[in-house]
């Protein structure tokens, strides 16, 4: 049975960072959830259809999202085309934001997140594994830190590549995606019951790290 491990919580916890870090250390696949929601979210503005759930509805069957892995790094195949530079723009977050409370938005990829850790140790990240998509997963992490940390975190990695941005703006935003992130009907963010709590306001990476070793060693005897 393939061992997995679950990693939840709002936007800007530093999920995808931690992640990829444990899964270097253990060898899993790191399987980026989010980034799928963000493909569907790009065809939709790409192709102009208004996030009604209608049109979306109507959409869904045209869009065919696949993983592939080059160098251990995941990339999102949009009908065939590798969409990794172009999801992670800040039109393209708010679009996921408001795409992924649909159902059937959730339930088309469902099947892929799932048969994906069925078939290898993966380490996955994003707002419902350790509650749906993987209720099963042998450790379960709800990973947070403040909106100002979270935000503050964002503005630095913006800032670092050189782009001009508001600080307030970006904890606006970040306030905004876990409203609508966790009062959503279907698949809300949540904490697991058996999952662990771990705030990351005032740990830096190494320590966040270490202390998701711990919580994974302890929960598996490993
Ligand atoms: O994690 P990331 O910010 O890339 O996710 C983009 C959006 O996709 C989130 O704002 C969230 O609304 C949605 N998402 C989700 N369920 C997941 C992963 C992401 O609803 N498992």
């Amino acid at each position: 049975m393939s061992m997995n491990i679950a990693i939840d919580g709002p936007a800007g916890a530093g999920k995808s960072t931690i992640a990829k870090r444990l899964a270097k250390e253990l060898g899993f696949i790191y399987v980026d959830t989010g980034a799928m929601y963000r493909a569907i979210a790009y065809y939709l503005l790409k192709n102009e259809i208004s996030a009604t759930e209608e049109e979306i509805k109507a959409a869904c069957p045209d869009i065919d999202v696949k993983i592939a892995y080059e160098n251990g790094e995941q990339q999102v195949l949009l009908n065939g085309e590798n969409v990794n530079g172009v999801i992670r723009t800040q039109e393209v977050s708010a679009m996921a934001s408001v795409t992924s409370s649909y159902p059937v938005v959730r339930e088309k990829l469902l099947e892929l997140q799932r048969s994906l850790a069925a078939n290898a140790d993966v380490i996955m990240d994003g707002r419902d594994i350790g509650t749906c998509v993987l209720p099963g997963a042998q450790v379960k992490i709800f990973l947070t830190a403040s909106s100002a940390t979270r935000a503050k975190r964002r503005y630095d990695e913006l800032v670092e590549k050189g782009e001009t941005c508001d600080l307030a703006e970006i904890e606006r935003e970040i306030v905004a995606r876990d409203e609508r992130d966790m009062n959503r009907e279907t698949a809300p963010l949540m904490q697991a019951d058996d999952a662990v709590f771990v705030d990351s306001s005032y740990m830096d990476i190494e320590k966040v790290v270490e202390t998701l070793l711990d919580i994974y060693r302890e929960k598996t005897g490993k």
